[in-house]
């Protein structure tokens, strides 16, 4: 009887150890990772300015604004939609901590769906955050989830019903922002978020939004754009000049009966023109092998270059990977391209930005040279 009493007290003690530290680790993934907004950032908002509904909750984000002298047209980049697709987060930190604006304005969401890069997807093994290197010491930023937290959003039913078309999907889609859009001011948290967006494009008059992603290397549509029906030739405009820098993206048109993303549900109820970009993240992929920071960083992945030999993939791999530098590079040219196309095609929505490095740039010196102090 003594020695059962021992014991259970001991497996008490362990398992609330075991709850504690896992705690901890949970608890350690809502604490934002800093961003030092550059000289060209001239004033910081949040969606609550634009949609009252999600203020106070973990929906409400940081809309950073890059307004220059000039009147121009008006851009949206959206980062972090996935929060598990980090060169989009990425991205949008770098446009925020280095663009300077001189024509038209520009709008960044680096942290799209907020709440979910407070945690991370169950049994993924994916790390709670990666550093990157700077000229003044390492910085630190979340990997976090595709969904929203169940602590903001929970339960899942068993069928998630796309509001504004009926589409019905699995249960766990609900928690997707890119199934969300149009969204609805008195939908589920997620919807009330992507609401949040169609808002601020609707009020600010954004010409064109562009919703940064990663997907694994066996996902059909990858290093691609996919552009709504109305971006089409400013898409295919850019996707030819990028050509010319010998960066080889694809173009698809989005699908007409896929319902509630970006370059849908915005084309279709806003002015904007909708595109998403994709690269190539092995860490978000199913063939992936040992899954951890450096595999975040650096892409490279022996399984993959198998998978690749056996004719399984969408995008060349080697043994060099896909580095998260390179990922970042493709998607801050994909941006200047876009952008530039529009000014082109139609003069009265140019915008001028200055201080964006090159895809190349960005290779060569690494995305830490491009990121400021933390004072
Ligand atoms: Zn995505």
């Amino acid at each position: 009887m003594k020695g059962n009493k021992i014991s259970a007290i001991i497996l008490v003690i362990c398992s609330l150890s075991i709850a504690f530290l896992a705690g901890k680790e949970f608890v350690k993934n809502r604490e934002p990772e800093i961003i030092v907004k550059g000289k060209g950032v001239t004033e910081v908002k949040m969606l609550s300015d634009f949609f009252e509904g999600v203020k106070g909750t973990n929906a409400d984000t940081e809309v950073y604004i890059l307004q220059g002298k000039e009147k121009g047209g008006t851009a949206l980049v959206l980062g972090a939609t996935h929060g598990n697709e980090p060169s989009g987060l990425m991205g949008a930190i770098l446009l925020i901590e280095k663009a300077e604006v001189e024509k038209g304005t520009l709008y960044v969401i680096p942290r799209t769906n907020n709440s979910g890069l407070t945690h991370n997807d169950p049994q993924e093994g994916s790390p709670q955050r990666f550093h990157i290197k700077t000229k003044n010491g390492e910085r630190w930023f979340r990997y976090g989830s595709r969904a929203t937290n169940p602590l903001d959003q929970w339960p899942d039913p068993d069928v998630y019903i796309h509001a504004s078309s009926g589409q019905s999907l699995s249960g766990n889609e609900t928690r997707n922002i890119n199934r969300a859009y149009p969204g609805r001011a008195d939908g589920t948290f997620t919807e009330k978020a992507a609401y949040g967006i169609t808002e601020l494009i609707k009020k600010n008059n954004i010409n064109m939004t562009i919703d940064l992603h990663e997907a694994s290397p066996e996902y059909p549509v990858i290093n691609a754009m996919v552009a709504h029906d109305k971006a089409m030739e400013i898409a295919s405009t850019a996707v030819m000049n990028l050509e010319f820098e010998n960066i080889s993206i694809g173009l698809e048109p989005s699908p007409v009966s896929l319902r509630g993303l970006t370059h849908r549900e915005l084309g279709d109820f806003t002015n904007t023109y909708a595109i998403l970009m994709e690269t190539a993240n092995p860490s978000q992929g199913r063939l992936r092998g040992k899954t951890d920071e450096k595999l975040v960083l650096t892409g490279i992945d022996p399984t993959y270059v198998k998978a690749q030999k056996l004719g399984r993939l969408f995008v060349p791999f080697d043994e060099k990977g896909h580095s998260l530098e390179e990922r970042v590079g493709r998607h801050i040219a994909g941006i200047t391209a876009l952008i530039n196309a529009m000014g082109e095609l139609e003069t009265e929505k140019a915008m001028v930005i200055k201080n964006v490095p090159s895809s190349l740039e960005i290779k060569q010196n690494g995305i830490g040279y491009y990121l400021n102090e933390i004072k």
